[in-house]
């Protein structure tokens, strides 16, 4: 049997007919029922052309005549633009038209459709470009794209790039101006404030990316993550020697999760000046923590190193204990830390670096011994920076407060390491993994489509009145 598959128009001047396919089908055979995936895709090309060409039809002759002296524009000619969309990349004929001589012009001729194509990649193709390759890596991306996308359009790896690196742009300039400081008011203005909900939290953490301009070298890339005590959290990433507005970022991430001026905020961090940095000048409020999360990780490792110790080494001929003692060392610092007790936790630092000292100096030249001590002397200088920022973990904990902002992974590993895959020896510039961040915190947010529909205000709205069969 045929089917036969119009498009019918119906616009101001009436119907018009286009014949957009006929299929010829038997009836006998499983592989006969239905349309295939190639007859699909060549439908939805074919449609698709159709209704751009008429709605580019109409919205030419809508603007044929001046609209001050009702002349008709004399044409110049015309050039090709592509306009990419879902269902195929189209060559368009752009017309050029003289202006009208009835006013005057800066220019002498102009492109009617340049009012139209502000974009020559249709919003939705911008938007899942952007949105999958915030997710997997740019060259994935495209062939995840030419797999699914119902034509066989051909999808760039460069364009993928080039297109979230402009919808970040736009993005990014959107962001307000720097300022040095964010608290606005006074202590009376804020005790006016409505009673604060409960605080908010906020884990700063730094990670590296290998720098594409000098493949030795690595540039710190900073992300965070906002926990409201209700609802989701969110999280943000900068380059800061890119970034010109980093404190108007996380200002602008807070309020958008309700931040008052009244509310108390925890900033946890891994410790380190850049990342403290940040945290400055944004709420009156503010307090300041090492996370656990980093002070126990970097426990984890001190515990699994003085595992492989030897069990004993020799000093003065006499047999001495090694192994179990440095792991009580360990447990009881790790126990000091944890009840906020930076002295006595330094202290025992103290002693064990010279024990292990003793030990690596003696007729042991045991290599982990040695790698021990270092970690150790890292950690009492990491601890002795930081003693500022650590609390009496236990009691918070008792009391339901927040000691860590993330016990099941690292908010860099969630938010960096996954898509600047260090194995995969990936290099970037600054500018581009500034970029790249901006839109991955957003689809990790779920905010990308919000800020397509600000832009686009009908894009993704419901289709079904649309779709609905024509009376
Ligand atoms: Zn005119």
């Amino acid at each position: 049997m045929k089917f036969k598959i119009q498009l019918i128009t119906q616009g101001e001047t009436g119907e018009t007919i286009h014949e957009l396919a006929c299929l010829e089908r038997d009836t006998e055979g499983l592989e006969a029922i239905g349309i295939s995936l190639a007859e699909a895709k060549t439908l939805l090309a074919d449609l698709q052309k159709q209704v751009v060409e008429q709605q580019i039809a109409v919205f030419l002759s809508n603007r044929q005549q001046c609209p001050h002296c009702a002349q008709a524009f004399r044409h110049k000619g015309q050039h090709p633009v592509v306009f990419r969309t879902l269902f195929g990349n189209l060559k368009i004929p752009s017309p050029r038209w003289f202006q009208c001589n009835c006013q005057p012009h800066k220019t002498r001729t102009f492109s009617p459709l340049a009012d139209l194509f502000t974009d020559h990649c249709s919003p939705e193709r911008l938007y899942l470009e952007t949105k999958w390759s915030a997710l997997v890596s740019f060259e994935l991306a495209a062939k995840l794209l030419e797999d699914i996308l119902p034509t066989g359009t051909h999808v760039r790896t460069t364009s993928v790039r080039n297109h979230l690196q402009r919808v970040a742009k736009r993005a990014e300039a959107e962001l307000g101006e720097e300022r040095f400081a964010y608290i606005e008011g006074c202590p009376r203005d804020w005790a006016a404030l409505p009673r604060p909900p409960a605080p908010l939290s906020v884990g700063i953490d730094g990670g590296y990316v290998r720098n594409w301009n000098d493949k030795k070298t690595h540039f710190e890339v900073i992300v965070g993550k906002s926990i409201p005590e209700e609802g989701a959290s969110k999280c943000f990433g900068l380059v800061q020697s890119y970034d010109d507005k980093p404190k108007r970022r996380l200002f602008e991430m807070l309020k958008g999760q309700g931040m008052q001026l009244n509310q108390q905020i925890v900033f946890f961090s891994d410790g380190g000046d850049t990342v403290r940095n940040l945290q400055l000048y944004l709420n009156p409020e503010a307090e300041h923590l090492l996370d656990w999360f980093h002070v126990t990780m970097r426990l984890t490792v001190l515990n699994k190193t003085a595992k492989g110790l030897p069990m004993t080494f020799e000093d003065d001929d006499k047999k001495h204990e090694l192994r179990e003692p440095t792991l009580k060392v360990i447990e009881s610092i790790k126990w000091y830390l944890w009840h906020g007790n930076v002295y006595e936790a330094l202290q025992h630092l103290e002693s064990l670096e010279m024990d292990l000292d003793v030990a690596a100096d003696g007729g042991n030249k045991n290599l982990v011994t040695r790698k021990l001590l270092r970690a150790v002397e890292e950690f009492h200088t990491y601890i002795a920076n930081n003693q500022a920022f650590i609390t009496n973990y236990g009691e918070r904990y008792r009391q339901g407060d927040r000691i860590s902002s993330g016990f099941v992974e690292s908010t860099v590993n969630y938010v960096v390491a996954k898509r600047f895959a260090k194995r995969q020896q990936m290099q970037w510039s600054t500018k581009g993994a500034h970029l790249l961040l901006q839109m991955r915190t957003r689809v990790l947010n779920d905010e990308l489509e919000q800020t397509f529909r600000e832009w686009y205000p009908c894009f993704r709205v419901e289709h079904n009145e649309v779709l609905k069969k024509a009376a």
